[in-house]
């Protein structure tokens, strides 16, 4: 430690040091100062400072903060993120699918962030859908060739702000109309600029899925660029041995050359906007009513096949306001009408969102299982799911804990060394003197997910110390009024 280094310095003691690499918990004692890791020494090691707050840790592990990396939600709106700091998090991963975190510049939004003072660290991506509106594009299925010269132009800025990548929501508009040639000059510009696109894929319905997956793979293929897949999941695939085809078909493409990861929550209900249902030409509010008057009724057939398909109008549990915590089924009884007419009459395409309980536990907890995979909640602090608030207490309680899927040490791992690894965030997510101070200590015994699907928004439990840059943002397990996060930025 410099002899001169000044600040205030906080010294972890009596706990076992989870470093994040995946090696297994050992006795250890570490120094926080000035934001960063000063020193991490065995126990006994380091003689704290004077005026050094001492955190005794005994029984407890200190582990790198978890990094969440895929999540929603807005930082000027919500900067305390309760929900995610809970849980352990301390870096969230925004501007996903294909959406930026804003339409300004990457440093005009950090600024708008950094007046209200966020409590964990930001990691920005640029998504396509902006940078389509930024080009001219919009929705248009054919852009011209200056168009397409014109998106990539704009991701290779994109990249020179600081973003750490580029999303893509190729299931949702205007993601979904985009030709491949779009897509592999945006792949092709990420690439050269060694970061990553993150995707999700085309579809993730069980028979579309490997078509998806290819195509992302061609793009990291032909762009010559690291692609991720978001939210790892096949709606309605059954079984581990269905997880085993997708991943050797990934494991192939990496023997080609290829670098693919993804990151899976572990919920076997997904979450979003009720348009995915929709045809694809009534997906938005325009061209729903543009298509109404004339295809009523085929819109009703397609809704009856595809939510039949989905498990039915049982299996949608509906998150607005109005119909909060009622099925899709409960909702259109109330209404006295069938689910279609419901969801025609009463919705539409951008009505409600919803979870929709379509997966698997086997084959989702195959995926989970996968090193490639790292773990994110796809949560958000407004919507009617658990995962915003109970993703990675879960992981440990449930699936380290009584399921045993996988190690402690592997789980933890994949929430922050391998995270920062896959995304390209140096100076993270390991235990290691120099890095920052983004820190938890915790008895892994004592974590608890305190979130269901009825009850999605309660906080979870057994986070004792949550460190963002050196500050305590929780303190014994209670929120501080330490604000120190900030937007990270890739160089
Ligand atoms: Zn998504």
């Amino acid at each position: 430690m410099p002899s001169n280094a000044k600040g205030v310095y906080t010294l972890i003691r009596g706990g076992s040091l989870l470093d994040g690499s995946g090696a297994p918990p050992l006795p250890g004692e570490l120094l926080i100062g000035d934001g960063i890791i000063a020193d991490i020494q065995p126990p006994g090691g380091i003689a704290p400072p004077e005026g050094a707050e001492i955190v005794e840790a005994n029984g407890h592990l200190v582990t790198p903060g978890f990094i969440d990396a895929h999540c929603h939600g807005d930082p000027v709106k919500t900067p305390a993120f309760e929900n995610y700091t809970a849980m352990g998090v301390t870096a969230l991963c925004l501007g996903q699918d294909g959406r930026s975190p804003s339409e300004g510049t990457l440093a005009s939004w950090a600024e708008e962030v950094h007046a209200a003072k966020p409590a964990p660290n930001l990691i920005p991506f640029v998504g396509h859908g902006t940078l389509r509106n930024h080009a001219g594009i919009g929705y248009s299925p054919d852009p011209t060739p200056e168009q397409i010269d014109k998106i990539g132009k704009l991701a290779a800025e994109a990249m020179e702000e600081g973003y750490f990548g580029l999303t893509s929501g190729l299931e949702y508009v205007p993601g979904r109309v985009a030709p491949f040639e779009e897509l592999r000059i945006l792949a092709r510009e990420t690439g050269r600029a060694g970061r990553l696109v993150m995707s999700h894929i085309r579809s993730e319905d069980d028979q579309l899925i490997e078509d998806a997956l290819d195509e992302l793979v061609e793009q990291g293929r032909q762009g010559q660029c690291h692609v991720h897949v978001s939210h790892m999941k096949v709606t309605l695939g059954r079984g581990a041995v269905r997880a085993e085809e997708l991943l050797a078909r990934l494991d192939k493409a990496r023997a080609e050359g290829v670098r693919v990861t993804g990151d899976i929550y572990p919920y076997n209900a997904s979450c979003t906007t009720i348009g995915i249902l929709f045809p694809g030409w009534a997906k938005t509010r325009e061209d729903f009513e543009k298509a109404l008057p004339a295809r009523r009724e085929e819109m009703a057939e397609y809704l009856r096949y595809r939510v039949g398909r989905r498990n039915g109008p049982e299996a949608v549990l509906l998150g607005a306001s109005k119909w909060k915590g009622q099925t899709l089924k409960e909702a259109a009884a109330n209404a006295g009408k069938s689910f279609e007419d419901f969801l025609i009459d009463d919705v539409g395409p951008d009505g409600t969102y919803a979870a929709y309980f379509a997966m698997d536990e086997e084959l989702q907890a195959r995926l989970m299982q996968d090193p490639h995979n790292v773990f994110s909640s796809d949560g958000s602090p407004e919507w009617f799911h658990p995962r915003g608030f109970g993703t990675f207490a879960r992981l440990i309680e449930h699936y380290v804990r009584e399921r045993k899927l996988f190690t402690l040490e592997d789980a933890i791992h994949r929430m922050t060394g391998a995270t920062a690894d896959t995304i390209g965030l140096a100076g993270r997510g390991y235990l290691r003197a120099g890095h920052a101070a983004d820190i938890l200590v915790f008895d892994p015994a004592r974590v608890h997910e305190a979130a269901s699907y009825t009850e999605p928004h309660r906080l979870a439990e057994g986070f004792d110390w949550v460190f963002v840059n050196g500050r305590p943002i929780r303190r014994e397990g209670k929120l501080t009024e330490e604000r120190p996060g900030r937007v990270l930025t890739r160089t």
